[in-house]
Protein backbone atom coordinates (compact mmCIF):
# COMPACT_ATOMS: atom_id res chain seq x y z
CA UNK A 1 0.00 0.00 0.00
CA UNK A 2 1.36 3.28 -1.27
CA UNK A 3 -1.36 5.55 -0.13
CA UNK A 4 -3.92 3.62 1.56
CA UNK A 5 -3.39 4.43 5.17
CA UNK A 6 -5.50 4.27 8.50
CA UNK A 7 -5.49 8.15 9.35
CA UNK A 8 -7.01 8.90 13.55
CA UNK A 9 -10.30 11.00 13.24
CA UNK A 10 -8.52 13.93 14.65
CA UNK A 11 -5.85 13.76 11.89
CA UNK A 12 -8.66 13.25 9.49
CA UNK A 13 -10.95 16.22 10.46
CA UNK A 14 -7.91 18.77 10.31
CA UNK A 15 -6.93 17.62 6.87
CA UNK A 16 -10.17 17.83 5.86
CA UNK A 17 -10.07 21.52 7.53
CA UNK A 18 -7.53 22.30 5.62
CA UNK A 19 -8.42 21.82 2.44
CA UNK A 20 -11.95 23.03 2.78
CA UNK A 21 -9.89 26.66 3.69
CA UNK A 22 -8.12 26.12 0.76
CA UNK A 23 -11.42 26.32 -1.36
CA UNK A 24 -13.03 29.79 -1.51
CA UNK A 25 -14.47 31.73 1.19
CA UNK A 26 -17.37 33.55 0.31
CA UNK A 27 -17.71 35.53 3.48
CA UNK A 28 -13.88 36.72 3.31
CA UNK A 29 -13.34 36.85 -0.74
CA UNK A 30 -15.35 38.59 -2.43
CA UNK A 31 -16.31 36.79 -5.52
CA UNK A 32 -18.58 37.94 -8.04
CA UNK A 33 -18.96 35.68 -10.70
CA UNK A 34 -19.40 32.00 -10.44
CA UNK A 35 -23.44 30.87 -9.53
CA UNK A 36 -22.12 29.03 -6.57
CA UNK A 37 -21.89 29.60 -2.70
CA UNK A 38 -22.09 27.76 0.31
CA UNK A 39 -25.45 25.97 1.49
CA UNK A 40 -28.72 28.66 2.22
CA UNK A 41 -27.82 29.88 5.60
CA UNK A 42 -31.30 29.92 7.09
CA UNK A 43 -31.90 25.97 6.40
CA UNK A 44 -28.41 24.29 6.56
CA UNK A 45 -26.89 27.22 9.23
CA UNK A 46 -23.23 27.26 9.34
CA UNK A 47 -22.98 27.67 12.91
CA UNK A 48 -24.46 24.26 14.26
CA UNK A 49 -22.47 22.49 16.94
CA UNK A 50 -22.60 19.26 15.71
CA UNK A 51 -20.79 20.31 12.75
CA UNK A 52 -17.97 21.10 15.20
CA UNK A 53 -17.57 16.98 14.97
CA UNK A 54 -18.26 15.72 11.74
CA UNK A 55 -15.88 16.99 8.55
CA UNK A 56 -18.02 15.62 6.12
CA UNK A 57 -21.16 18.08 7.20
CA UNK A 58 -18.87 20.73 7.25
CA UNK A 59 -17.77 19.87 3.65
CA UNK A 60 -21.56 19.88 2.42
CA UNK A 61 -22.55 23.29 4.44
CA UNK A 62 -19.35 24.68 2.34
CA UNK A 63 -20.82 23.03 -0.84
CA UNK A 64 -17.29 22.88 -3.34
CA UNK A 65 -18.65 22.35 -6.77
CA UNK A 66 -16.11 19.55 -8.50
CA UNK A 67 -17.32 20.30 -11.78
CA UNK A 68 -14.93 18.63 -14.17
CA UNK A 69 -12.10 16.13 -14.04
CA UNK A 70 -9.23 17.37 -11.85
CA UNK A 71 -6.37 14.33 -12.38
CA UNK A 72 -5.37 16.41 -15.65
CA UNK A 73 -4.47 19.68 -16.68
CA UNK A 74 -6.01 22.58 -14.49
CA UNK A 75 -9.40 22.97 -12.42
CA UNK A 76 -11.65 25.61 -11.32
CA UNK A 77 -8.92 27.34 -8.71
CA UNK A 78 -12.21 28.52 -6.32
CA UNK A 79 -11.98 24.49 -4.89
CA UNK A 80 -8.33 23.54 -4.94
CA UNK A 81 -8.73 22.49 -1.42
CA UNK A 82 -11.24 19.89 -1.87
CA UNK A 83 -10.06 18.84 -5.91
CA UNK A 84 -6.86 17.79 -4.00
CA UNK A 85 -8.20 15.12 -1.80
CA UNK A 86 -10.63 13.76 -4.70
CA UNK A 87 -7.10 13.39 -6.97
CA UNK A 88 -5.46 11.58 -3.79
CA UNK A 89 -8.80 9.72 -3.74
CA UNK A 90 -8.57 8.52 -7.50
CA UNK A 91 -4.79 7.60 -6.50
CA UNK A 92 -5.62 5.66 -3.86
CA UNK A 93 -8.00 3.37 -5.58
CA UNK A 94 -5.95 3.03 -8.72
CA UNK A 95 -2.82 2.50 -7.51
CA UNK A 96 -3.36 0.91 -3.94
CA UNK A 97 -6.37 -1.74 -5.29
CA UNK A 98 -6.23 -2.01 -8.84
CA UNK A 99 -2.41 -1.70 -9.29
CA UNK A 100 -2.03 1.21 -11.81
CA UNK A 101 1.19 2.58 -11.70
CA UNK A 102 1.55 5.87 -9.88
CA UNK A 103 0.55 9.18 -11.94
CA UNK A 104 -1.09 6.70 -14.96
CA UNK A 105 -4.91 7.11 -14.11
CA UNK A 106 -7.58 9.96 -14.30
CA UNK A 107 -10.42 9.58 -12.71
CA UNK A 108 -13.33 11.83 -11.13
CA UNK A 109 -16.62 10.50 -8.20
CA UNK A 110 -19.70 10.17 -10.45
CA UNK A 111 -23.17 10.11 -9.36
CA UNK A 112 -23.11 6.35 -9.45
CA UNK A 113 -21.66 3.15 -11.24
CA UNK A 114 -24.23 4.07 -13.68
CA UNK A 115 -22.82 7.36 -14.68
CA UNK A 116 -19.13 5.92 -14.86
CA UNK A 117 -20.02 2.86 -16.76
CA UNK A 118 -21.89 5.43 -19.51
CA UNK A 119 -18.91 7.43 -19.14
CA UNK A 120 -16.47 4.37 -20.34
CA UNK A 121 -18.41 3.44 -23.08
CA UNK A 122 -18.74 7.45 -24.04
CA UNK A 123 -15.13 7.40 -24.45
CA UNK A 124 -14.32 4.43 -25.83
CA UNK A 125 -17.37 4.96 -29.10
CA UNK A 126 -15.41 8.57 -29.90
CA UNK A 127 -12.47 6.80 -29.70
CA UNK A 128 -13.32 4.31 -32.46
CA UNK A 129 -14.96 7.35 -33.93
CA UNK A 130 -12.01 9.43 -33.75
CA UNK A 131 -9.22 7.01 -34.10
CA UNK A 132 -10.59 4.69 -37.26
CA UNK A 133 -13.46 7.04 -38.85
CA UNK A 134 -15.81 4.67 -37.21
CA UNK A 135 -19.37 4.46 -38.19
CA UNK A 136 -22.04 4.22 -34.77
CA UNK A 137 -22.87 1.28 -36.45
CA UNK A 138 -19.48 -0.05 -36.68
CA UNK A 139 -19.57 -0.52 -33.27
CA UNK A 140 -20.67 -3.33 -30.77
CA UNK A 141 -21.26 -3.68 -26.92
CA UNK A 142 -20.54 -6.60 -25.40
CA UNK A 143 -21.67 -8.07 -21.93
CA UNK A 144 -22.51 -10.77 -20.39
CA UNK A 145 -26.36 -11.55 -19.84
CA UNK A 146 -25.24 -10.95 -15.88
CA UNK A 147 -24.29 -7.50 -16.99
CA UNK A 148 -26.19 -4.71 -14.68
CA UNK A 149 -28.84 -2.62 -16.98
CA UNK A 150 -26.64 0.33 -17.19
CA UNK A 151 -25.49 -1.23 -20.34
CA UNK A 152 -28.29 -1.08 -21.93
CA UNK A 153 -28.74 2.54 -21.09
CA UNK A 154 -25.38 3.14 -22.22
CA UNK A 155 -26.21 1.44 -25.76
CA UNK A 156 -29.52 3.77 -25.83
CA UNK A 157 -28.07 7.00 -25.38
CA UNK A 158 -24.59 6.35 -27.48
CA UNK A 159 -26.74 4.52 -30.15
CA UNK A 160 -24.83 1.56 -30.46
CA UNK A 161 -26.01 -1.92 -30.53
CA UNK A 162 -25.68 -4.14 -27.41
CA UNK A 163 -25.29 -8.27 -27.38
CA UNK A 164 -25.52 -9.98 -23.99
CA UNK A 165 -23.19 -12.72 -24.21
CA UNK A 166 -24.68 -15.99 -22.63
CA UNK A 167 -23.69 -18.17 -19.14
CA UNK A 168 -23.70 -21.05 -17.87
CA UNK A 169 -26.10 -21.61 -15.89
CA UNK A 170 -24.85 -22.64 -12.89
CA UNK A 171 -21.61 -21.39 -12.88
CA UNK A 172 -22.52 -17.95 -14.13
CA UNK A 173 -18.92 -18.24 -16.77
CA UNK A 174 -19.13 -16.57 -20.09
CA UNK A 175 -19.85 -19.14 -22.82
CA UNK A 176 -16.72 -18.82 -25.19
CA UNK A 177 -18.66 -21.20 -28.01
CA UNK A 178 -21.57 -18.54 -28.27
CA UNK A 179 -19.19 -15.77 -27.72
CA UNK A 180 -17.22 -17.02 -30.88
CA UNK A 181 -20.68 -17.03 -32.72
CA UNK A 182 -21.51 -13.33 -31.88
CA UNK A 183 -18.34 -12.27 -32.62
CA UNK A 184 -18.24 -14.10 -36.26
CA UNK A 185 -22.11 -13.38 -36.33
CA UNK A 186 -21.24 -9.83 -36.06
CA UNK A 187 -18.19 -9.29 -37.75
CA UNK A 188 -19.84 -10.76 -40.82
CA UNK A 189 -22.76 -8.09 -40.25
CA UNK A 190 -20.19 -5.48 -40.29
CA UNK A 191 -19.43 -4.77 -36.64
CA UNK A 192 -15.39 -3.70 -36.95
CA UNK A 193 -15.03 -2.27 -33.18
CA UNK A 194 -15.81 -3.96 -29.77
CA UNK A 195 -17.04 -2.53 -26.31
CA UNK A 196 -16.85 -5.25 -23.60
CA UNK A 197 -18.01 -4.76 -20.34
CA UNK A 198 -16.09 -7.09 -18.32
CA UNK A 199 -17.76 -7.65 -14.37
CA UNK A 200 -15.94 -7.63 -11.34
CA UNK A 201 -19.01 -9.20 -9.73
CA UNK A 202 -22.50 -8.86 -11.20
CA UNK A 203 -24.96 -7.36 -9.13
CA UNK A 204 -27.03 -10.68 -8.83
CA UNK A 205 -24.94 -13.65 -8.48
CA UNK A 206 -21.21 -11.93 -7.72
CA UNK A 207 -19.81 -13.87 -10.43
CA UNK A 208 -16.86 -12.50 -11.94
CA UNK A 209 -15.98 -12.28 -16.05
CA UNK A 210 -12.51 -13.52 -16.87
CA UNK A 211 -11.41 -10.74 -18.88
CA UNK A 212 -9.17 -13.17 -20.79
CA UNK A 213 -12.01 -14.54 -22.95
CA UNK A 214 -12.91 -12.05 -24.31
CA UNK A 215 -9.12 -10.60 -25.18
CA UNK A 216 -8.76 -14.18 -26.44
CA UNK A 217 -11.81 -14.48 -29.00
CA UNK A 218 -11.19 -10.94 -29.73
CA UNK A 219 -7.77 -10.92 -30.38
CA UNK A 220 -8.28 -14.42 -32.49
CA UNK A 221 -10.92 -12.76 -34.69
CA UNK A 222 -8.04 -9.73 -35.17
CA UNK A 223 -10.84 -6.69 -34.41
CA UNK A 224 -9.70 -3.57 -32.05
CA UNK A 225 -11.48 -3.35 -28.71
CA UNK A 226 -11.77 -1.87 -25.61
CA UNK A 227 -12.34 -3.33 -22.33
CA UNK A 228 -13.82 -1.72 -19.18
CA UNK A 229 -14.56 -3.49 -15.68
CA UNK A 230 -17.50 -2.90 -13.85
CA UNK A 231 -16.66 -2.86 -10.52
CA UNK A 232 -19.80 -1.52 -9.25
CA UNK A 233 -20.30 -3.57 -6.87
CA UNK A 234 -17.23 -5.97 -6.33
CA UNK A 235 -14.35 -2.99 -6.47
CA UNK A 236 -14.10 -2.63 -3.43
CA UNK A 237 -14.13 -6.35 -2.30
CA UNK A 238 -13.13 -9.00 -4.72
CA UNK A 239 -9.41 -7.55 -5.18
CA UNK A 240 -9.04 -6.57 -1.80
CA UNK A 241 -9.63 -10.67 -0.70
CA UNK A 242 -7.63 -11.52 -3.42
CA UNK A 243 -5.36 -9.47 -4.83
CA UNK A 244 -3.54 -11.89 -7.23
CA UNK A 245 -5.70 -11.39 -9.76
CA UNK A 246 -6.62 -10.43 -13.50
CA UNK A 247 -8.83 -7.42 -13.48
CA UNK A 248 -6.80 -4.56 -12.50
CA UNK A 249 -4.55 -2.70 -14.28
CA UNK A 250 -1.77 -5.08 -14.53
CA UNK A 251 -3.75 -6.62 -17.36
CA UNK A 252 -2.94 -4.54 -19.95
CA UNK A 253 -6.26 -4.80 -21.68
CA UNK A 254 -8.12 -3.27 -18.94
CA UNK A 255 -8.60 0.58 -19.60
CA UNK A 256 -10.85 1.94 -17.50
CA UNK A 257 -12.81 0.61 -13.95
CA UNK A 258 -16.35 1.58 -12.06
CA UNK A 259 -16.88 1.59 -8.58
CA UNK A 260 -19.18 2.02 -6.64
CA UNK A 261 -18.47 3.54 -2.83
CA UNK A 262 -22.19 3.99 -1.99
CA UNK A 263 -22.54 -0.19 -1.94
CA UNK A 264 -20.16 -2.25 -0.15
CA UNK A 265 -18.53 1.43 1.64
CA UNK A 266 -21.69 2.62 3.10
CA UNK A 267 -21.24 6.17 1.52
CA UNK A 268 -23.89 8.19 0.53
CA UNK A 269 -25.27 8.17 -2.68
CA UNK A 270 -23.85 10.17 -5.41
CA UNK A 271 -20.33 8.24 -5.42
CA UNK A 272 -19.64 6.22 -7.90
CA UNK A 273 -16.21 6.22 -8.99
CA UNK A 274 -14.39 6.12 -12.67
CA UNK A 275 -11.15 5.86 -13.15
CA UNK A 276 -9.41 5.01 -16.82
CA UNK A 277 -5.77 4.97 -18.25
CA UNK A 278 -4.24 8.25 -19.02
CA UNK A 279 -5.08 9.46 -22.51
CA UNK A 280 -8.62 8.37 -22.77
CA UNK A 281 -10.71 10.79 -20.91
CA UNK A 282 -9.46 13.78 -23.80
CA UNK A 283 -12.07 11.63 -26.10
CA UNK A 284 -14.93 12.67 -24.55
CA UNK A 285 -13.67 16.70 -23.96
CA UNK A 286 -16.23 19.15 -24.75
CA UNK A 287 -14.56 22.17 -26.13
CA UNK A 288 -17.90 24.13 -26.06
CA UNK A 289 -17.38 24.22 -21.97
CA UNK A 290 -15.78 27.01 -22.43
CA UNK A 291 -16.91 28.98 -18.99
CA UNK A 292 -15.69 25.80 -17.17
CA UNK A 293 -11.94 26.35 -16.39
CA UNK A 294 -9.88 23.56 -16.94
CA UNK A 295 -11.41 20.35 -18.95
CA UNK A 296 -14.99 19.72 -18.61
CA UNK A 297 -14.46 16.35 -19.68
CA UNK A 298 -17.15 14.23 -17.24
CA UNK A 299 -21.07 13.33 -18.01
CA UNK A 300 -22.11 15.15 -15.17
CA UNK A 301 -21.18 19.01 -14.68
CA UNK A 302 -21.70 20.76 -11.09
CA UNK A 303 -21.34 17.79 -8.63
CA UNK A 304 -20.54 17.64 -5.09
CA UNK A 305 -17.30 18.00 -3.81
CA UNK A 306 -18.48 16.92 -0.34
CA UNK A 307 -18.58 13.22 -2.03
CA UNK A 308 -15.12 12.55 -2.72
CA UNK A 309 -14.60 13.98 0.98
CA UNK A 310 -17.43 11.35 2.24
CA UNK A 311 -15.55 7.84 0.77
CA UNK A 312 -11.67 9.70 1.43
CA UNK A 313 -13.01 9.38 5.30
CA UNK A 314 -14.49 5.89 5.08
CA UNK A 315 -10.80 5.01 3.11
CA UNK A 316 -8.98 6.16 5.89
CA UNK A 317 -11.00 4.92 9.26
CA UNK A 318 -10.29 1.97 8.24
CA UNK A 319 -7.27 1.34 6.59
CA UNK A 320 -6.37 -1.26 4.50
CA UNK A 321 -6.18 -3.97 7.26
CA UNK A 322 -9.76 -2.59 9.35
CA UNK A 323 -11.48 -2.89 5.75
CA UNK A 324 -9.89 -6.34 5.05
CA UNK A 325 -11.18 -7.34 8.79
CA UNK A 326 -14.77 -5.68 7.72
CA UNK A 327 -14.56 -7.95 4.36
CA UNK A 328 -13.51 -10.86 6.39
CA UNK A 329 -16.48 -10.75 8.87
CA UNK A 330 -18.84 -10.86 5.72
CA UNK A 331 -17.43 -13.31 4.10
CA UNK A 332 -17.32 -15.39 7.32
CA UNK A 333 -21.16 -14.95 7.37
CA UNK A 334 -21.44 -15.82 3.69
CA UNK A 335 -19.59 -18.87 4.15
CA UNK A 336 -21.51 -19.71 7.76
CA UNK A 337 -24.72 -19.42 5.31
CA UNK A 338 -23.02 -21.41 2.53
CA UNK A 339 -22.74 -24.32 4.59
CA UNK A 340 -26.48 -24.70 6.29
CA UNK A 341 -27.27 -24.49 2.61
CA UNK A 342 -24.87 -27.21 1.69
CA UNK A 343 -25.95 -29.09 4.65
CA UNK A 344 -30.11 -28.46 3.69
CA UNK A 345 -29.25 -29.72 -0.11
CA UNK A 346 -30.12 -26.63 -1.26
CA UNK A 347 -28.44 -25.35 -4.53
CA UNK A 348 -27.11 -21.54 -4.80
CA UNK A 349 -24.62 -19.71 -7.03
CA UNK A 350 -21.78 -18.22 -4.95
CA UNK A 351 -18.07 -17.12 -5.95
CA UNK A 352 -16.08 -17.42 -2.74
CA UNK A 353 -14.45 -14.07 -3.11
CA UNK A 354 -18.13 -12.33 -2.36
CA UNK A 355 -20.72 -11.84 -0.19
CA UNK A 356 -23.80 -12.52 -2.17
CA UNK A 357 -25.48 -16.23 -2.62
CA UNK A 358 -28.19 -16.57 -5.06
CA UNK A 359 -30.38 -19.38 -4.23
CA UNK A 360 -32.26 -20.95 -6.65
CA UNK A 361 -35.85 -19.98 -6.60
CA UNK A 362 -37.48 -23.56 -6.24
CA UNK A 363 -36.62 -23.73 -2.61
CA UNK A 364 -37.77 -20.50 -1.78
CA UNK A 365 -41.86 -19.33 -1.94
CA UNK A 366 -42.23 -15.94 -2.48
CA UNK A 367 -43.98 -15.15 0.72
CA UNK A 368 -40.75 -16.25 2.33
CA UNK A 369 -38.87 -14.25 0.37
CA UNK A 370 -41.39 -10.72 0.70
CA UNK A 371 -40.69 -11.91 3.91
CA UNK A 372 -37.00 -11.54 4.16
CA UNK A 373 -36.33 -9.25 1.02
CA UNK A 374 -34.79 -11.56 -0.68
CA UNK A 375 -33.99 -9.75 -4.45
CA UNK A 376 -34.90 -12.34 -7.38
CA UNK A 377 -33.23 -11.89 -10.63
CA UNK A 378 -36.60 -11.26 -12.27
CA UNK A 379 -39.59 -8.94 -10.88
CA UNK A 380 -41.54 -9.91 -13.89
CA UNK A 381 -42.18 -13.64 -14.86
CA UNK A 382 -41.36 -16.35 -12.69
CA UNK A 383 -38.12 -15.92 -10.88
CA UNK A 384 -35.42 -18.75 -11.65
CA UNK A 385 -32.89 -17.45 -8.36
CA UNK A 386 -33.51 -15.06 -5.07
CA UNK A 387 -30.12 -13.54 -3.73
CA UNK A 388 -29.28 -12.43 0.02
CA UNK A 389 -26.32 -9.83 0.38
CA UNK A 390 -24.43 -10.12 3.21
CA UNK A 391 -24.00 -6.32 4.16
CA UNK A 392 -23.13 -5.32 7.73
CA UNK A 393 -26.72 -5.14 8.83
CA UNK A 394 -26.76 -8.82 7.69
CA UNK A 395 -25.90 -11.36 10.88
CA UNK A 396 -25.57 -14.47 11.27
CA UNK A 397 -28.72 -14.45 13.77
CA UNK A 398 -30.69 -12.99 10.76
CA UNK A 399 -29.19 -15.62 8.51
CA UNK A 400 -30.33 -18.21 10.62
CA UNK A 401 -33.74 -17.08 11.19
CA UNK A 402 -34.44 -16.94 7.33
CA UNK A 403 -32.47 -20.23 7.00
CA UNK A 404 -34.45 -22.28 9.74
CA UNK A 405 -37.78 -21.44 7.53
CA UNK A 406 -36.07 -22.57 4.54
CA UNK A 407 -35.88 -25.70 6.39
CA UNK A 408 -39.60 -26.05 6.42
CA UNK A 409 -40.91 -25.44 2.72
C1 LIG B 1 -25.20 -1.11 -8.83
C2 LIG B 1 -24.47 -1.44 -10.05
C3 LIG B 1 -24.41 -0.54 -11.13
C4 LIG B 1 -25.15 0.77 -11.14
O1 LIG B 1 -24.77 1.58 -10.12
P1 LIG B 1 -25.64 2.82 -9.62
O2 LIG B 1 -24.75 3.36 -8.57
O3 LIG B 1 -26.94 2.29 -9.12
O4 LIG B 1 -25.81 3.74 -10.77
C5 LIG B 1 -23.67 -0.91 -12.23
N1 LIG B 1 -23.03 -2.09 -12.27
C6 LIG B 1 -23.07 -2.98 -11.26
C7 LIG B 1 -22.34 -4.28 -11.38
C8 LIG B 1 -23.79 -2.68 -10.12
O5 LIG B 1 -23.83 -3.57 -9.10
Amino acid sequence: MQFWKKISQEECSNYIDKALNNNVDFSKRVILGIPVSKLDGRVFYEQASFLKEAPFLRAIVQNPNHIGCHTLSESEVFFKGTQQIERELIELIAVDIFKAEQGQSDGYVAAGGTEANLQAVWIYRNYFIQTFNAKHSDILILASQDTHYSVVKAANLMNLEHIAVPVQEDTRVINEAELDRIVSEAKQRGKKYFIVLCNVATTMFGSVDNPDVYVQCLTKHQVPFKLHLDAAFGGFIYPVVNPDNNVNFTNEHVSSITLDAHKMLQAPYGTGIFIARKGLMQYVFTKEASYVNGMDITLSGSRSGANAIAVWLILAAYGPNGWYEKLKMLLYRTKWACKQLDEKGISYYRNPSLNIIAIKANHVSPQLAATYGLVPDAHHGAAKWYKIVVMEHVEVEHLQLFLDELRMQ
